[in-house]
């Protein structure tokens, strides 16, 4: 019988040295020995699997990539430094110029400036579909689309994309489908079992889940992932041994975490949804979501994050953080403590309103990631903020 993928995760490790070891040991080398010049020529030839440098190749990063690949159902992976360096690598390993990259048009801030600032100086052409508008996707794909670039859940507005949907209009124009699964975890959402090629993380967020290191992986099919590979190994963003070990020990709780999360998330979601200072609230795993159906279709769990609207804007939104007292406010997510944040006066407070609103912000917006708290200490902390605004 094949073992489960969470056990599988759980039970991937780096082979054990004389020692014995029960978990892992730390790697920390920049480079590996080889016995004679003859191992060493067929290593370089690709003749052996051996360890030549951690630029390359490291058993750290290797077992948290191989983690990776038994939680998301991926044939191979490669792990970089940090989410935004495994969503850059897969898009210059695979898009040249003169092709199209399809975005839905509610992705992470810094993806968003990657997409319009830097892909159109190398002559690579992009634009947005709306996420919530599924019957305008197919018009826009266009003959030189190469790559079709999704979030669901969104970040910030948490809209959900119907996985099953685009991947079959991937897969009609033979386009890659490239997924940011950072937000649902592979515990929540497995897009390859869905049609995605490819799958990245930001590793920072749930993945380590308590706030320590910054990490990105991409999976997928292998032979885009050889063509990662390739660009990584030759320009660098390689995840230190370091993070790749604090990262994979974490992946042993990931479920256990997120379970705790998605349940402290929906309490906290069910608690707020009717507060006379909201207008409105989303959490993929509340019957009122506006794509409830596909969410819990393709997701076993909604997840961490809970956003909602206040009725006062700007403003009010300044002075729910304000009253805070134990909510973090930071730019993290998904760590065992709750955190706050409000898009609008902090991380997209240098666009325009009609900026903002072109990308779901709008300025109420609050977006609460759900910690492992007990969840009565984070729904009274919530409350007391919003009665005192
Ligand atoms: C944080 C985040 C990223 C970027 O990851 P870093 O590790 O901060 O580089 C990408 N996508 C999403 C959805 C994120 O939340």
């Amino acid at each position: 019988m094949s073992q489960h993928p969470i056990t599988k995760a759980i039970r991937t490790q780096t082979d054990r040295t004389n020692e014995m070891e029960h978990s892992s040991p730390l790697f920390l080398t920049s480079s590996f020995c080889f016995d004679n010049a003859e191992e060493m020529r067929a290593t370089f030839a690709d003749e052996t699997d051996y360890n030549i440098y951690s630029r390359f190749s490291n058993p750290n990063v290797q077992e948290f990539v191989d983690r990776v690949c038994a939680l998301e159902g991926a044939e191979a992976g490669y792990a970089t430094a940090s989410g935004m360096s495994a969503v850059f690598a897969s898009f210059m390993a695979l898009l040249k110029k003169g092709d199209h990259l399809l975005s839905c048009n509610a992705i992470f801030g810094s993806t968003h400036t990657v997409v319009t600032k830097f892909l159109p100086k190398w002559g690579i052409e992009y634009s947005y579909f709306a996420a919530d508008k599924p019957d305008t996707w197919e018009a826009a794909i266009r003959p030189n689309t190469k790559m079709i670039y999704i979030e669901t859940p969104t970040n910030p507005g948490l809209d959900i994309i119907d996985l099953e949907k685009i991947s079959a209009l991937a897969k009609k124009y033979n386009v890659i489908l490239n997924v940011d699964n950072c937000f649902a975890t592979p515990v929540g959402q497995r897009p390859i079992d869905l049609g995605a090629d490819l799958v990245v993380h930001s590793a920072t967020k749930w993945m380590d889940g308590q706030g320590r290191v910054l990490g990105g992986v991409v999976v997928g099919k292998k032979e885009l992932i050889h063509d990662i590979y390739l660009f990584c190994r030759s320009s660098g963003p390689a995840l230190s041994p370091f993070n790749a070990w604090v990262l994979s020990k974490s992946l042993e709780t990931l479920d256990v975490r997120m379970e705790r999360h998605a349940s402290n998330a929906l309490q906290l979601a069910k608690k707020l949804e009717s507060h006379p200072k909201i207008s409105w609230l989303k959490y993929p795993f509340l019957p009122s979501h506006p794509q409830y159906d596909i969410a819990v279709k393709q997701m076993s769990s909604g997840g961490g994050i809970v956003c909602f609207e206040l009725k006062g804007g700007l403003e009010s939104g300044r002075a729910f953080l304000n009253n805070l007292r134990m909510l973090s406010l930071t730019a993290n997510l998904g760590d065992t403590r709750s955190i706050a944040s409000h898009p609008a006066s902090t991380t997209h407070a240098k666009l325009t309103e009609e900026e903002r609103l072109a990308v779901n912000i709008t300025p109420g917006l609050i977006r609460i990631s759900v910690g492992l708290e007990h969840i009565d200490d984070i729904a009274q902390d919530i409350l007391q903020a919003l009665e005192m605004i």
